[in-house]
């Protein structure tokens, strides 16, 4: 295939990107900023139809694209558009998917992705992987997906990566689209001597927030059932806490107050779900409360715990915020990186990545002046904690897939890693 022949099918995947965000009635302006930040096309046989990387490059099959519709084209960016936001590379790795297990995950995916995709109105392709073709209930995650697929004989097929749509049987998942794929790269390396740098897991992050942002945008605009059911919890569980903050704070107030003993804490499941605070404790958090947020910046919160971390600050803020209060924050590794007074998540800049001791920034914020009436830790858990009781209340907000490792302590060098201490409030946030 001729460089010309490339910029033929270059205008096509241009005229998809425009159909899928300015069609009009079916355009989906929120999938603008992900399509804009997509590589240009990496032509490749490597791939057997079209792939991206963690890195937002977009592969694709000269032959395949060229005889895609307008219509599938631009169902096969927006798929790949989706496993991108939804990060199903992130998600399967938090998840341990080992190498033999990819092609199941990258499957799981395709079933999360593809329902939403036809009730969005989009064309997919007949061999498309969907949840009743293999005799699945519509709307459960890829992890739900995932192990359903595990138990079934669907998942049993093992390894097989080499099977992509363009080949393989029905039910097969779009191709080298959501796991840690090297190959693709290196493949695509050397059919065109060079392929883009992408962009970074930062700036990939910046874009799936704004990205959430834009859909409730959209839904605003349009009202509730514009954007298909899977998506829109998606975008809403980017954006809001799951915690139920004016309860928490509240509680670890009074039971500082009585010097309660024990932690019969309470635990908030993922997806989350409408909170009742309003009828819960209302009015129980003093107006004047003045918060110190310690955050975890360590090398081992990944940019979804992080990206958990300012949805709860978000709702800690909404917390205070009504009575005019700002909260201060601390990024926290094995030192304290910023302290910063802010109203906003979007204004914390979270700087860190080194080993962690959550120790050292409730010490700094305890120090704070003036003096916070109560400390939060948002934290994966995986930290030594102060063992002698402050004059303060401490929050433990743990989030990630470390808290399920976290129901015994173990010993790493001279410090001990566990639970936090009975006298700090823990609260726990379970991945889906
Ligand atoms: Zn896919």
């Amino acid at each position: 295939m001729t460089t010309h022949d490339h910029r033929e099918l270059e205008d096509a995947v241009d005229a998809a990107t425009i159909f899928i965000t300015a069609h009009p009635g079916r355009g989906r302006p929120y999938y603008g900023r992900p399509l804009a930040a997509l590589s240009r096309p990496i032509w490749t046989d490597s791939v057997p139809t079209m792939g991206v990387d963690g890195r937002w490059r977009l592969y694709m099959n000269p032959q395949l694209v060229a005889d895609l519709s307008l219509d599938e084209l631009a169902g096969g960016l927006v798929h790949e558009i989706n496993h991108l936001l939804r990060d199903h590379a992130g998600r399967g790795e938090a998840l341990g998917v080992t190498e033999d297990q990819y092609w199941v995950w990258n499957l799981a995916a395709d079933l999360e992705i593809n329902q939403d995709l036809l009730e969005d109105g989009f064309e997919l392709p007949d061999w498309s992987a969907l949840p009743s073709r293999m005799g699945f209930v519509d709307g459960l995650t890829a992890e739900e997906y995932f192990r359903h697929l595990l138990d079934s004989d669907s998942g049993a097929r093992g390894s097989d990566c080499d099977t992509g749509p363009g080949t393989g049987p029905e039910g097969s998942p779009c191709g080298s689209c959501c796991g840690p794929d090297p190959s693709m790269a290196t493949a695509a390396d050397r059919d065109t001597g060079t392929i883009p740098n992408g962009i970074s897991a930062s700036h990939a992050e910046v874009l799936r927030r704004s990205t959430a942002s834009d859909i409730e945008e959209y839904l605003r605009g349009t009202g509730p059932g514009s954007v298909p059911g899977g998506l829109n919890r998606w975008a809403t569980d980017r954006l809001r806490p799951v915690v139920d903050w004016r309860r928490a704070l509240s509680a670890a107030l009074r039971s500082s107050a009585a010097t309660v003993a024990g932690r019969a804490d309470f635990t908030y499941a993922r997806p989350s779900r409408r909170s009742t605070d309003d009828v819960i404790l209302a009015g129980m958090a003093s107006p004047a409360l003045d918060v110190a947020v310690v955050i975890d910046t360590s090398a081992s919160m990944r940019e979804a715990e992080l990206d958990r971390v300012r949805a709860e600050i978000d709702g800690i803020l909404r917390q205070v915020g009504d009575a005019g209060q700002t909260i201060r924050t601390l990024s926290v590794d094995v030192m304290v990186h910023t302290i910063q007074r802010v109203t906003s998540s979007g204004s914390i800049e979270l700087i860190g990545a080194g080993g962690t001791d959550m120790r050292v920034g409730i010490a700094e914020a305890a120090n704070l002046n003036p003096r916070p009436n109560i400390i939060v830790v948002l934290t994966d858990g995986m930290t030594p904690w102060p063992q002698v009781p402050l004059p303060i209340p401490v929050v433990a907000c743990l989030v990630g897939p470390a808290v399920d490792r976290l129901t015994r302590s173990f010993q790493v060098g001279s410090v001990e890693i566990g639970p936090p201490p009975d006298w700090i409030r823990t609260v726990v946030v379970d991945r889906p």
